[in-house]
């Protein structure tokens, strides 16, 4: 996909803030430092659009990236701050619940994981999570230029099994750095987005 316009168009806490226009939705979840910014940021080609590491202690909203007025993508903070306060984590539960639950638009969720390590015990909720709601998830495992070529099936399978992935998500290897898969994930994107 050619993306030649983007938007931070909307910035949401509550569903009325949430987008009017009616395009498609695809949603970003992943836990802090997995790489979503840098994923964003590539897929759209704009280096410094979405921003880097959301901290925990930082507002935590839902931020709807358009796209060629055709889709939104839209960046659901990073989870797995076991620190940050219980309030802060309460806060965001309830954001991503509303969001996630009952969103006709949400075409599927592209959830990232770090091929290098299996996956944490928020990635497996996460996922579980997803699941029970019926939602679509394009699992997408990040920072493959970490991992030597020859590895890649092994980190693969461990992802895929500990995660208990259905058989009709696909799982897809991406680097920021190198664009690898990139072409790949906006294919999947848009057969989503077309069904
Ligand atoms: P976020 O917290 O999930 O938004 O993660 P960021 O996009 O900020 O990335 C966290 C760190 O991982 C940064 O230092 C990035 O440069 C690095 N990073 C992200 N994606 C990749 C990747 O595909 N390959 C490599 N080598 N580093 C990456």
């Amino acid at each position: 996909m050619k993306v030649t316009k983007v938007d931070l168009a909307h910035v949401a806490v509550k569903r009325e803030q949430y987008p009017k226009t009616r395009y498609p939705e695809i949603a970003l979840s992943g836990r802090s430092n997995v790489g979503k910014s840098s994923f964003i940021n590539k897929m759209i080609n704009r280096k410094g659009l979405a921003r880097t590491s959301q901290r925990p202690g930082k507002t935590q909203t839902l931020n709807f990236y358009e796209i060629n007025e055709q889709l939104y993508f839209v960046d659901v903070p990073g989870y797995g701050f076991a620190r940050a306060p219980k309030p802060e984590r309460e806060a965001w539960g309830r954001m991503i619940e509303n969001y996630l639950e009952d969103r006709e638009v949400l075409k599927a969720v592209v959830q990232l994981v770090d091929l290098r390590h299996a996956p944490s015990a928020d990635d497996k909720m996460m996922y579980k999570w997803l699941k029970h709601f019926e939602i679509p998830v394009i699992l997408v495992a990040t920072k493959c230029d970490k991992i030597p070529k020859g590895k890649w099936q092994k980190h693969l399978k461990i992802i895929e099994k500990d995660l208990e992935k259905v058989e009709s998500d696909p799982l897809l290897l991406f680097s920021s750095e190198t664009a690898q898969g990139k072409e790949q994930v906006w294919k999947t994107i848009q057969y989503y987005i077309q069904n």
